[in-house]
């Protein structure tokens, strides 16, 4: 267990239960039910997605749900107008409730890696970069479809960041659900590395880093996944940079707590869920790095513990 946790929610705006979208029925579970865990489904029925998309059971629906774990929502600039996150709730969820308090286990943690995260980067984006930090506008943790400034966003779309709206979204219960899914098994150290992601591409946000590789992106669209790598593995990296600096700070239990987290990001490599999901390995189509990527280049920062160490254009281009 590390000993990042905090009951502090100031930065986090929380909408869940204020779907107000009906449909859903019950209220307390999730839209669908994800397939190899928990109740039956053998297979057979199929899970309804937004947009119309039918997956049928097992694989296809589980690729269904990876292909967007930890998207870096990239549609900010060409995402057609993007109605500048009008329908944002933007201080709508605690403004009106006041401050949200971390109450759950699974909020401590959260809320204790944003504080820590907010913390680092404040210092270490001027001693690194020279770059002035903000923190993300808000950190909503939601249940249910909501607008954000890149469009629809929903639960089984995982956890994502949106650079129109600096927003970082959290589906606390499905990024657990995820997490056993992948790796089996759930840990804080894990969840709190999946939130430094997150994090890390608002700093890429930040320093303009998402903004270039859209653009390079459209200027030679062959490269379209690799740059998409590139990007998700330098994420890793900055993850790895601040999990390292707690860990010099004495936040960590002990020196092999760190492998929750190296389990974490090589159950989300793309390879591993390649073969859990369609059984062979299509590297032409990976957009988040291999698992064995995601542990090194996770390592780099978390060893060097300097973000400037974590050029992973270099290596994927
Ligand atoms: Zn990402």
């Amino acid at each position: 267990m590390t000993k990042i946790r905090s009951t502090d929610g100031s930065g986090v705006t929380d909408v869940r239960g204020q779907s107000g979208g009906g449909g859903m029925g019950g209220g307390s579970g999730f839209p669908f039910q994800i397939p190899g865990m928990g109740s039956g489904g053998g297979g057979g029925g199929g899970i309804g997605l937004p947009g119309g998309l039918k997956a049928g059971g097992g694989v296809l629906g589980i690729i269904v749900l990876l292909a967007s774990i930890f998207l870096p929502k990239l549609l900010g600039a060409g995402g057609g107008g993007g109605s500048q996150a009008a329908g944002l709730p933007s201080g709508s969820g605690s403004s009106g409730n006041g401050a949200v308090v971390c109450t759950t286990e699974l909020e401590q943690i959260v809320c204790g890696i944003d504080h820590y995260l907010d913390g680092y980067w404040t210092s270490a984006l001027p001693k690194f970069f020279g770059v002035d930090y903000r923190s993300p506008a808000t950190v909503e943790w939601f249940d249910a479809d909501l607008q954000t400034g890149c469009g629809t966003g929903s639960p089984e779309m995982g956890p994502f960041y949106c650079p129109a709206d600096e927003v970082v979204y959290l589906d606390l219960a499905f990024m657990q659900k995820l997490e056993n899914m992948l790796v089996g098994t759930t840990s804080d150290l894990a969840e709190q590395y999946i939130v430094a992601h997150e994090w890390g591409h608002h700093i890429q946000n930040i320093l303009g880093t998402n903004a270039k590789v859209q653009q390079a992106q459209q200027n030679d669209p062959s490269k379209a996944n690799q740059y998409s790598v590139a990007l998700e593995l330098q994420a890793d990296c900055y993850a790895g940079v601040v999990i390292g600096d707690a860990n010099a700070n004495g936040l960590l239990d002990s020196a092999t707590e760190v492998n929750e987290a190296i389990a974490a990001a090589k159950g989300v490599g793309d390879d591993a869920i390649q073969m859990k999901t369609q059984g062979h390995i299509d590297q032409d189509a990976w957009t988040h790095g291999s698992s064995q990527q995601r542990q090194t280049w996770f390592m780099t920062g978390f060893n060097s513990m300097d973000p400037t160490t974590c050029d992973t254009f270099s290596e994927v281009l």
